[in-house]
């Protein structure tokens, strides 16, 4: 084995492997097929690039991003590989040329993105001369229950069949051990030797904090101003979240925000000032602060609880990049999970809607039917519900739609993958709340998830539980328990808004503030003794939204003993702030609740010149999705359509307005779509 050493210093320059690249390098070498879990930055691509020299021939390496392939290729040519590259962003010609130099042996490397395997002849030629190994990056993608879903990830096992036995080595920075095994499945190597290594991180000391929304801009001040604190990647749940976080640094740090609605040069602007030094702080949505790659920064702080243990783990990855001692803080409160379970609700539908769906469609020889006539035939769901519901369907197989949107029925196995995937979506999100609640080493949670059973080491040291500063939470003092006893004595199960609940708690216990009573409704919504919901009704043009506290039956029996046992955040900052912010925030709430609710049936209230707008956007994303082989829907859905139609933005910036319409489908049709809408 000492030839991969040699080959290590020869061909990469570098004088040593990291700790856990030796063992990789040496298994793939000698043929066998490997599954390799190591975080961002630890070193995977050598554990390819070297076996597969070693190994003579082609390594065949499939990827799903256009941009990293580029720049890996370029990085391999760089120190003297010859590697090639074919996707959709090359011309036929140049991808004709790899095919011929792959054929005639002349390639250490070839990338392809998955996509290239369904083109027909594409996996035929490649067996013309098998590759010497395979390497999968990203293979979290594979996985079914990955959020990230690539139907043509799904299916690499199948189609990577007539290339076996090449070994073949599966890389990704982020899969928890139910994950891990769904990639070993799909990909039929259940024999893989699995390496599942280097989450620790020695250098960021973890800090959870129990803290009101209301009371995290504050807190990110309070924390960032300690010295030696920035520069600092905040992260945002929401656009208006990192918009109004930003507003606040701002009047002690250089800070600005950070998110997809911003323009691309704007944002650009923010972040060449930030990695050059000139701002101190960037507050970022998690969409959008993954591209920032800045070595010394101090602290990641989160306003607000991550979807998933993996994504908060990749979060704060990005602090102590040049290893030296950095602080990750997360704040979160019972208000996050509501949060969370609305998104939840709305992004992944009951199965029974789904089930109604399936039903519903046309089963050959009828032929398909339209999708308006299928929703109606479903028992009339609500549009937004039925067109998500809908693509779920499409996801799993359930369904087949064509570009114009007729349905037919497809696979029944769709139910057993759905179940599975939206079990593992709620899971995700328990498991991250238990993340924030425990008060075990937050770097062994860590290692646990993941799934590192080599880390031998103990606890971590540095974080809030090995101080012995977690579950910072102390008992109701005597005026938040009488507060608490005239909550459950004022609700009952039909329940009531929150702002008469607080009159009339106001009017018993005079001087009890906004902030009392909100902390006392959290602790009682927590213990499961008071139940809280989001209720809308119409006023006019507006939506108005409201929470409606009701009493459960917990609630109904509980005793003053049981508020005794009752905790509240001690924390320095749970106390929030003042109202002045959240009345605002209300505000900006229902514009947006407004927004969304653009009513689908707008087209018959339209003048006829925004139905002939109207028709002409409906054809053109037609013919988008044809000339792509996917439903209307996926290229966007009815919801952003009507949207584009009622508020007819004007300019890439007013584009940014429409809910839904991320950046990258703007950066991709918005001159177009303006064009129509002029
Ligand atoms: P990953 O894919 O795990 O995120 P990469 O393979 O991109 O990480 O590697 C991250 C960086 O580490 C690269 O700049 C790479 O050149 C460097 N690197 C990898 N292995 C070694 C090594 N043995 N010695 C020094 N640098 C290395
Ligand atoms: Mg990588």
């Amino acid at each position: 084995m000492t030839a991969l050493r040699e080959l290590l210093k020869s061909r990469f320059g570098f004088t040593d492997f990291r700790p856990s690249q030796e063992q990789v390098c040496e298994a793939v070498a000698s043929g066998r097929d490997a599954l390799l879990v190591m975080p961002t930055g630890a070193g995977k691509s050598l554990c390819y690039q070297l076996p597969g020299l070693a190994r003579g021939g082609t390594t065949l390496v499939i990827s799903p991003l256009l941009a990293l392939i580029d720049d890996q290729v370029a990085k391999l040519k760089a120190l003297g590989f010859r590697a090639e590259q074919i996707h959709s962003g090359r011309t036929r010609e140049d991808s004709r040329k790899a095919c011929v130099l792959y054929l005639q042996g002349e390639l250490d490397f070839l990338f392809i993105a998955p996509e290239r395997l369904g083109v027909r002849g594409f996996p035929e030629m490649l067996e013309r001369r098998r590759p010497g190994l395979i390497a999968i990056d990203e293979a979290h993608c594979i996985s079914e229950w990955g959020h990230d879903f690539r139907p043509d990830y799904r299916r690499l096992g199948e189609r990577l069949r007539g290339l076996r036995p090449t070994p073949v080595i599966a890389m990704t920075a982020t899969a928890t051990p139910v994950v891990q095994e769904d990639i070993v499945q799909q990909l039929g190597m259940a024999g893989a030797e699995r390496f599942i290594q280097g989450f620790r991180r020695t250098n960021i000391a973890i800090r959870v904090h129990e803290v009101p929304p209301s009371g995290r801009a504050h807190a990110c001040r309070t924390v960032l101003k300690d010295t030696g604190r920035c520069p600092a990647i905040v992260y945002a749940p929401t656009r208006k979240a990192a918009e109004e976080v930003a507003a606040e640094l701002k009047s002690v740090f250089r800070a600005e925000a950070y998110h997809a609605g911003m323009t691309p040069a704007a944002r650009e602007d923010v972040q060449t000032r930030f990695l050059s030094g000139k701002l101190d702080v960037i507050v970022a949505t998690v969409a959008f602060g993954m591209g920032i790659d800045k070595a010394d920064v101090r602290t990641v702080v989160h306003a607000g609880l991550s979807g998933s243990v993996e994504g908060y783990y990749q979060e704060i990855g990005r602090a102590g990049r040049d290893g030296k001692p950095s602080v990750a803080i997360l704040l979160y409160s019972y208000a996050d999970q509501r949060t969370h379970d609305f998104f939840f609700n709305r992004d992944y539908p009951e199965v029974e809607t789904l089930q109604k769906i399936y039903k519903s469609a046309g089963e050959a020889p009828l032929p398909p039917l339209p999708k308006e006539a299928l929703r109606e035939k479903a028992g009339k769901l609500d549009p937004e519900t039925f067109e998500k519901a809908l693509e779920k369907l499409w996801i799993h197989g359930g369904v087949r739609v064509d570009p114009e949107e007729n349905v037919a029925r497809g696979d029944p196995s769709w139910r057993r993958a759905y179940e599975r995937q939206r079990k593992h979506r709620e899971r995700s999100l328990q498991d991250m709340m238990g993340f924030a609640r425990a008060t075990d080493c937050r770097m062994l949670l860590f290692l646990r998830h993941f799934g590192d059973h080599g880390d031998k080491q103990g606890p971590c040291g540095s974080c809030d539980a090995c101080g012995g500063t977690a579950d910072q939470t102390r008992t109701l003092n005597e005026k938040e328990r009488g507060i608490a006893s005239l909550l459950l004595a004022a609700c009952d199960d039909d329940g009531l808004s929150a702002g008469r609940l607080f009159e009339r708690i106001v009017a018993d216990e005079k001087g009890t503030s906004r902030r009392e009573f909100e902390a006392v409704l959290e602790v009682l919504t927590r213990a499961k003794l008071l139940s809280v919901r989001t209720e809308s009704f119409e006023k006019g043009s507006e939506t108005i939204s409201y929470r409606k506290v009701a009493l459960t039956s917990q609630g109904a029996r509980a005793k003053g003993s049981d508020l005794e046992a009752l905790r509240v955040s001690a924390s320095p900052w749970a106390e929030g702030e003042g109202e002045g912010r959240s009345s605002r925030k209300r505000k900006n709430r229902q514009a947006s609740k407004k927004r969304a609710s653009a009513a689908p049936d707008i087209a018959e209230s339209l003048p006829p010149v925004s139905a002939g707008r109207l028709e002409r956007l409906r054809s053109w994303r037609l013919q988008k999705a044809r000339s792509q082989g996917v439903p209307a829907f996926r290229i966007f859905g009815d919801r952003v359509l009507f949207a584009l139609i009622e508020h007819r933005p004007a300019s890439l910036e007013e584009l940014l307005e429409i809910h839904g319409l991320g950046p990258k489908l703007r950066e991709k049709y918005g001159p177009e779509i303006l064009e129509i809408l002029r």
